[in-house]
């Protein structure tokens, strides 16, 4: 094993998500490299999860892999440092934080993702609406959702008061939250044979369908399901104005809410925002058809943070399937470098969306084949189970061997 020292190429990573980890996961035990994992929070958190642990179907340790662990797991040249990075001085080749040292890097993979975009034209709406792109947003709404179900569950006053949330934005997150909850609902409504006020989802679409620019009948199976769940459909009109308990559409309809999630738009990470480099609208960095920033060789960029286009130039949705590409893309990029090897261009495709709608419902379609039902969530649960159960497994060798240095040093 070789030694951490400067004969060894430094690669900093800044975001252990979807994107972060399928480049570490590239770069770990490559001879003569060692890699910083640098994150906000010590867990990565999957947000493609999201629904179940609102809709209370999983834990929240469920949601999160521990990043300390999984960084132990994957060998000794790989590091985790618990920080918020604030700058990063491209020239110097240094990542600059909120506190502590700077961290100079040979090569920069950007993958701090995305935020929940709370439009400034829409009054009220940052005031009185919440994300769910974050652990914390998640486990709030969860909360609020259950105690106004206790609630109703233990006075005869509110047994009868109807409930609503509402969710901005019809697309893939909000759809699936959408499902879910009136899912919950419904089953809770059921099994508690209660003589309790309705429990409604209304979703707000701005355009004239939900998931727009998705296949038609993609949208119409969809749009099915959440009618015969009972969801409440908005088409076509905006959500101009909210206020505490109250948003207001374009066309003048007024819908009261209890709760209010918005999911109509993502930005890129704050900090990026500041970078001295070139973004497009959402404030994503643009790159290069190798991932790169163009001006530094050494500096790429994945996930929701990059202005991510396919090869024709098409610009690409923010999913985990296109940072989890993006992300092992620019670790071969940064290896063929190292090598001095050609690099390679970035072929990020979209091979299929699997969209769960509210209890063991989902729709999975390729392109190809379309399944839906039972079939659909549990393709769905092994393409989660996939995609998690080697980084669980990586952390939990990583967690031992943490254990074990403990124990030696105490
Ligand atoms: C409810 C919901 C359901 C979804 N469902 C699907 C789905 O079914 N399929 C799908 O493909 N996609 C889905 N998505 C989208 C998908 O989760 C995102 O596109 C994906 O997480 C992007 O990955 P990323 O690596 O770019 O960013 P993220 O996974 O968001 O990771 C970014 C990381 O960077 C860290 N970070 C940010 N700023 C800093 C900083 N300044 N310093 C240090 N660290 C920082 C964050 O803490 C985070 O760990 C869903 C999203 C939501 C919210």
């Amino acid at each position: 094993m070789q030694e951490k020292g400067d004969a060894m190429h430094h690669v900093v990573i800044i975001g252990g998500g979807y994107g972060g980890l399928k480049a570490l996961g590239v770069l770990a035990g490559k001879k003569g490299i060692r890699v910083t994992l640098v994150d906000r929070h010590p867990y990565h958190f999957l947000q493609t999860e999201g629904y179940d642990l609102i809709a209370g179907k999983i834990p929240f340790d469920s949601t999160i892999i521990s990043l300390r662990s999984l960084c132990a797991g994957f060998g000794d040249n790989i590091e985790y440092l618990h920080a918020v990075a604030e700058d990063i001085d491209f020239k110097s080749k240094k990542v600059l934080f909120e506190e502590g040292e700077p961290l100079s890097y040979d090569y920069l993979v950007i993958a701090a993702g995305a935020v929940t975009r709370f439009f400034e034209n829409i009054e009220g709406l940052r005031n009185y609406s919440y994300g769910v792109k974050s652990l914390r947003g998640a486990l709030k709404l969860k909360e609020f959702f259950e105690q106004e179900l206790y609630k109703r569950l233990e006075s005869a006053t509110h047994a009868k008061e109807c409930y609503s949330i509402l969710i901005g934005g019809a697309g893939l997150s909000g759809v699936e939250i959408a499902a879910e909850m009136q899912a919950y609902f419904n089953r809770y409504y059921r099994s508690n044979a209660l003589a309790c006020g309705s429990l409604r989802i209304h979703l707000v679409s701005g355009s004239e369908t939900v998931l727009k620019g998705m296949h038609p009948s993609v949208i119409r199976a969809v749009t099915k399901r959440l009618n015969e769940l009972g969801v409440i459909l908005h088409r076509g009109s905006h959500i101009i104005k909210v206020q505490e308990r109250l948003a207001i559409l374009e066309n003048g309809s007024k819908i009261p809410f209890d709760f209010m999630i918005f999911t109509g738009g993502i930005m890129a990470a704050p900090f990026i925002k500041g970078l001295k480099a070139e973004h497009n609208r959402l404030g994503q960095l643009v790159v290069n058809s190798f991932l790169q920033i163009p001006g530094y060789d050494e500096v790429f960029v994945v996930g929701d943070a990059a202005d991510l286009k396919d090869r024709k130039g098409r610009r690409l949705p923010p999913t985990a399937q296109t940072a989890e590409q993006s992300g092992v893309d620019a670790a071969e990029n940064i290896l063929a470098l190292i090598d001095k090897r050609e690099m390679k261009v970035s072929d990020i495709k979209i091979r299929g969306l699997a969209i769960a709608l509210g209890g063991r419902f989902a729709i999975i379609d390729t392109g190809k084949i379309r399944i839906s039902g039972l079939p659909a969530y549990i393709g769905k649960k092994v393409i989660e189970k996939l995609y998690k159960l080697p980084l669980r497994f990586k952390a939990k060798e990583g967690f031992k061997r943490l254990s074990i240095c403990a124990n030696r040093s105490g």
